[in-house]
C-alpha cells in the first residue's frame, strides 16, 4: 500500500480539497488477498495532531473513515471509498507499570513490539494468538485470542484507550466508564479511530512447549483434562496425511497424521539464567518467543465460537461435514478454548468457550464449505470471529449478543452520524 504523511496544519486542514501529500487512488489489499478497496484518500498520521486532522477532514467533506491496522483479516472490515487511516506510524509502548501490572502502547503498535520492552519491566502479555503479527487495535477490534480455558482475548484487557470520535474530538474511556469500556473492547473500528490502549498484563513468564501427535481416540480420550491441566492447550486435526504441511507445520515423524491431532501445550516453566531450548516440539523459552507460528503462505479461514459443554460434539460435527461431503477439504481444523469475558460485542460474554478454525486455500471455491460449515454449526448457538469469513446477520446478533443494544447505544453516542461505519459494519451494528 502506498500511502503518505498528512501534514499537520490548521491552514490544511480547513481547506476543501486535501493538500498533498494525502494519498490518493490507491488500491489496499489484505494479508490473504480476499479483500481489497481504493479509498478516496488514504493517510498515515505520525502523531494525534495529524490523525485528528484527517479525520476532521473527512467530517467536513462527508466521507466516511476506517482504520487500518496490518490487514490480517479476512472479512470486510476495513473497505472504505473514503479516509482510509494506515495507523503503522502510531507505534511504540509509551509506559509501563510493574507494581499495577499494566502496559500502554499506541494504537499501531505491533504484538511482536511488546515482547523485548514489557520483559525489560519483568512483564509479558497474557496470552498470544498463532502470529503477533496484528496492531494492538486491529487485535482489540476483532476479540483476537490465543488459546487456554483459563486466558481472556486481549480484548479483555484493554483497561483504557484515547480515541477519536465521530465529532473529530479526543476522549478517552478509563475502567471509571465500564459502560463504554465494554463497548471499545471488541468495537470492530466503530466508535472511532483508536490512538492509545493501555493493558492488564502479567509478570514475566518461560513457557516449555510439548507438541505430541495423537489419534483422534487419544485426542477425545483426554479432551478434558487437557483443557484442565494445561495453561495453553490447542491442537490441529489432520483430515489427511499431508494435512500439517499445507499450515507449515512438521507431522509426526515416521507416522501417517491422517485423522490424528497436532497438539500444542505450553506450560510455566521456572528457569534460571535464561537456559532456554530451541529443540523442535520441546522449546523452551520466554513466553512471547514461543505464542507466535510461521504462517507466511496465505490462507482464508472461517472461525466460530460454541460453548464449551458442546465443543466435541460440535468438532465431530464438523470432521463428519469434512468426510461426508467436502473430503477435497485437507487443513487441519484448529481447535482452542477461550475464557469468557464481558466485552458486549466479543465472542465470549457470558461462555468458556470452544474455538473452531476452518482453514482454506485462497483461489479455490471454498464457499459451498463454509456455508455448510456455518449451517452445521447452527446448532451450537456459535457465534464469529470478526476478523474472518463469517455469515452473521444482524438477526443472529440480536439472538446471541445480550448487550448488542448497549453496544449500539455506546456507538451512536460516539458517532452518531456513522463516519466510522462501512457496508459490512453498518449491516451489523448501524
Ligand atoms: C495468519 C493469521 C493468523 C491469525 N491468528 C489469529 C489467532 O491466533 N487468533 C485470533 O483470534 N485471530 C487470528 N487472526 C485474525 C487476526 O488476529 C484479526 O483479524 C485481527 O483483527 C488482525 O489485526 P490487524 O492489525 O491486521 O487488523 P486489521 O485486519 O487491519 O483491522 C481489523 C479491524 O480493526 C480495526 N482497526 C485497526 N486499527 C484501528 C485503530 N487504530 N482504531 C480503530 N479501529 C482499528 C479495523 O478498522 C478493522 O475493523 C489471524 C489472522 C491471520 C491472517
Amino acid at each position: 500500500m502506498t500511502t503518505a504523511h498528512l501534514p499537520h496544519t490548521s491552514s490544511s486542514a480547513r481547506s476543501a480539497t486535501p493538500p498533498a501529500p494525502f494519498g490518493t487512488d490507491v488500491t489496499w489489499t489484505n494479508w490473504g488477498g480476499n479483500q481489497s478497496a481504493t479509498p478516496a484518500f488514504t493517510v498515515r498520521p505520525r502523531t494525534e495532531q495529524e490523525a485528528l486532522d484527517a479525520v476532521r477532514f473527512a467530517i467536513r467533506e462527508g466521507l466516511p473513515v476506517r482504520a487500518v491496522g496490518s490487514g490480517h483479516s479476512s472479512s470486510p472490515l476495513v473497505q472504505t471509498g473514503g479516509v482510509l487511516m494506515d495507523m503503522s506510524a502510531l507505534s511504540g509502548i509509551t509506559g509501563t507499570d510493574p507494581v499495577r501490572r499494566r502496559a500502554r502502547a499506541l494504537a499501531g503498535t505491533t504484538i511482536n513490539a511488546f515482547g523485548d520492552p514489557l520483559w525489560e519491566q519483568g512483564l509479558a502479555l497474557a496470552n498470544q494468538g498463532d502470529i503477533d503479527k496484528q496492531q494492538i487495535a486491529g487485535a482489540l477490534s476483532t476479540s483476537t485470542h490465543g488459546s487456554g480455558k483459563d486466558l481472556g482475548s486481549f480484548s479483555s484487557s484493554l483497561r483504557w484507550v484515547k480515541l477519536i470520535n465521530g465529532y473529530g474530538e479526543i476522549v478517552e474511556i478509563g475502567e471509571g466508564q465500564l459502560r463504554e469500556l465494554r463497548a471499545a473492547q471488541v468495537a470492530l473500528g466503530t466508535l472511532g479511530i483508536f490512538l492509545e490502549v493501555e493493558l492488564a498484563v502479567e509478570d514475566r513468564y518461560y513457557l516449555q512447549e510439548q507438541i505430541t501427535y495423537p489419534t483422534w481416540d487419544e485426542t477425545t480420550a483426554t479432551w478434558q483434562s487437557d483443557i484442565d491441566a494445561n495453561r495453553h492447550y490447542s491442537f490441529l486435526w489432520c483430515p489427511e496425511e499431508g494435512s500439517c504441511e499445507l499450515l507449515d507445520l512438521p507431522g509426526a515423524p515416521g507416522l501417517s497424521m491422517a485423522n490424528r491431532s497436532y497438539t500444542k501445550r505450553y506450560n510455566i516453566a521456572q528457569i534460571q539464567d535464561e537456559q532456554i531450548s530451541g529443540t523442535e516440539g520441546a522449546r523452551l523459552d520466554r513466553s512471547y518467543r514461543i505464542y507466535p507460528g510461521g504462517f507466511t503462505t496465505p490462507f482464508h479461514e472461517l472461525e466460530y465460537f460454541v460453548p464449551n459443554e458442546v465443543g466435541l460434539s460440535a468438532v465431530e460435527a464438523v470432521q463428519d461435514l469434512i468426510r461426508t461431503k467436502h473430503p477435497d477439504q485437507k487443513y487441519p481444523v484448529e481447535v482452542r478454548w477461550v475464557k469468557a469475558d464481558e466485552g458486549y460485542m466479543s465472542q465470549f460474554p457470558g461462555r468458556d468457550t470452544t474455538v473452531i478454525t476452518l482453514t482454506t486455500e485462497p483461489g479455490t471455491d471454498y464457499w459451498q464449505f463454509f456455508r455448510d460449515a456455518d449451517s452445521v454449526l447452527q446448532d451450537f448457538e456459535p457465534r464469529a470471529h470478526w476478523g474472518k469469513i463469517h455469515f452473521m446477520t444482524r438477526s443472529r446478533l440480536e439472538r446471541l449478543y445480550p448487550e448488542l443494544d448497549t453496544f449500539i447505544q455506546v456507538r451512536r453516542e460516539f458517532d452518531p452520524r456513522g463516519i466510522f461505519l462501512n457496508d459490512h459494519t453498518r449491516a451489523l451494528l448501524g
